[in-house]
């Protein structure tokens, strides 16, 4: 653990400490560690403390990640028949039965966190300090869920004339297709999963081609804690298996996290079948950018910068991409910047001294190895880390100078940063990102209390961080989903999530 500049005793996650460390060493200041772990409860969880490292370390030599076997497109209709004919007694079961089934799950998550982490460490290449909170995440989803659920889904009766009683209460659907990416082979499962089953849906669940095993073994985990099998079943394979999925009749609504690009194609399927209007929750990409302006705190803005862009490669949705800072403290944050990604550890996931990982695959490493040369012919380089030699799919942390936001591009999902910077008034720096159309996270680093405010209020973005890092939202705490090209709106782990997967039901009896 630090002590941070306010006397606050943090635990630092422990893959950025080394980083931090030397960043505090090359800067000559100390950092504040205002970590998003350090918000919540990690007492016990840092990778590096003694216990933890031993567990892990145990859990990573047994950990046995089995691979389903994928699903046959022509399997689909018989399971969702199957699932579509267990709805109705799933539906109406006391809410009470389906939410004690995901505190269970909860309780087993945390009973078994080493070897959770092992699985996501193993299959989706993370590195410990970015899978210990992914479980505890997962873990949230279902609590949270489940607490949603018991006061969400109960009967209410509503204001009434004489003579008559009007009640009113919330449903679930149908059979719903939840459709997931390899980013957070646990976590954003879990929540889809657990959200539509615990509303009464009956759930298809399928997790991205990359990371089915964890997938599996989670949807294990819910049967055995009181998820009838009929109720819930995985389908597993690529973007054709989905697309069958949810081509199918009786699927009453879906649950996507992914590309753009996928949401409109599964959007454009659903307008185009015949039969009811099926609801889409679509939480889709970014091009996320962090306001910075001549007020700002340095080492705060490095220290967001560096985690907000670098954290896990680059490979979540709400990592920072495009840097926009003001001309009068260009120079020096960009001089900082420089030194603190030089200093960032490219390694094995599985190595605790490894600040980054690799990407998930060989397609995702060329995709950005095209998308960084082009950055090199149109860009001016800032900075490029170290990369080992024999790291397969390893990929060099990078940083780019840009001359207009409109150059940002397309969503780059990996380890790169542009920077850009900006002169005169703030409204059009806000306006020119809301242009670009996303609307996922914004950051903001000044001490002008009434700029951050208007940046917020002016600001297309779900999620607005000032003056910290952007990622790493908390369930119940940050409700996270964006806006425009970035989704459909609702907030994962907030408190209207639950309704979405529901449909609303008025009763009115004449007395
Ligand atoms: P992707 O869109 O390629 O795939 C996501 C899922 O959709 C996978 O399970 C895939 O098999 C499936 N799929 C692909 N084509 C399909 C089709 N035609 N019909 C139905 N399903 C199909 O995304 P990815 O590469 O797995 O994930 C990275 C993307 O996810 C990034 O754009 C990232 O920003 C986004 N993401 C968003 C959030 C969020 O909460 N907003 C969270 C994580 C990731």
């Amino acid at each position: 653990s630090f002590v941070n500049q306010l006397g606050d005793e943090r635990i630092a996650p422990a893959a950025l400490v080394p980083s931090l460390l030397r960043l505090s060493a090359h800067s000559g200041v100390t950092l504040p560690l205002d970590l998003f772990e350090g918000r919540r409860n990690t007492a016990g969880l840092d990778p590096t403390s003694a216990d933890m490292a031993t567990s892990l370390q145990a859990a990573w030599i047994t950990a046995d990640l089995a691979t389903p076997p994928e699903t046959a497109v022509d399997d689909i209709g018989q399971i969702v028949d199957t699932l579509a004919a267990a709805q109705r007694g799933w539906n109406a079961l006391a809410v009470e039965a389906r939410a004690d089934i995901l505190d269970r799950a909860a309780d087993a998550l945390e009973r078994d966190l080493p070897l959770w982490c092992a699985l996501i460490v193993r299959e989706g290449h993370r590195t410990w300090a970015d899978a210990i909170p992914e479980v505890r995440e997962a873990a949230d989803f279902c609590r949270y869920y489940a607490q949603q659920a018991r006061e969400w889904m109960a009967t209410r009766t509503l204001r009434s004339i004489t003579g008559e009683r009007n009640t009113w209460r919330l449903r679930g659907r149908g059979v719903w297709a939840c459709i997931s990416p390899w980013n957070f082979p646990l976590a954003i499962f879990a929540g889809q999963v657990v959200a539509a089953l615990v509303t009464g849906n009956t759930v298809a669940a399928k997790p991205a081609e990359q990371t089915p095993g964890v997938a599996a073994r989670f949807i294990a985990l819910l049967h055995d804690c009181g998820v009838p099998r009929d109720v819930l079943i995985g389908v597993y394979g690529a973007g054709d298996t989905g697309a069958a999925l949810v081509a199918h009749p009786q699927i009453a609504g879906v649950a996507f996290t992914g590309s753009t690009a996928v949401a409109k194609v599964i959007a454009r399927t659903l307008a185009g079948k015949d039969g009811p209007i099926v609801p889409l929750i679509a939480e889709t990409g970014g091009i996320n950018a962090m306001i910075v302006d001549a007020t700002a705190l340095l080492e705060q803005v490095v220290d967001a910068v560096v985690q907000s862009t670098f954290r896990s490669a680059g490979q979540r949705c709400s990592a920072l991409r495009l840097l926009c800072v003001q001309e009068d403290m260009a120079d020096g944050l960009l001089e900082m910047l420089r030194g603190a990604i030089g200093l960032l550890r490219v390694g094995a996931p599985s190595d605790l001294a490894s600040d980054l990982g690799p990407v998930i695959d060989a397609e995702a490493l060329a995709k950005l190895q095209q998308q960084i040369a082009q950055l090199e012919q149109q860009a001016r380089l800032i900075a490029r880390a170290e990369l080992p030699a024999d790291l397969a799919n390893g990929i060099a942390p990078v940083a780019f100078e840009i001359d207009a936001i409109e150059h940002a591009g397309e969503e780059i999902f990996g380890p790169v940063l542009q920077v850009v910077r900006w002169r005169g008034e703030i409204e059009p720096v806000v306006e020119r990102i809301n242009a670009l159309g996303y609307g996922l996270t914004l950051g903001v680093q000044t001490r002008i209390d009434q700029r951050a405010s208007q940046i917020a209020d002016s600001a297309h973005a779900g999620n607005v961080y000032i003056n910290r890092n952007m990622i790493g939202a908390v369930v119940g705490v940050q409700p996270f989903g964006g806006e425009g090209l970035s989704g459909t709106g609702p907030k994962a782990g907030g408190p209207l999530y639950l309704t979405r997967f529901c449909s609303e039901s008025t009763l009115s009896i004449n007395t």
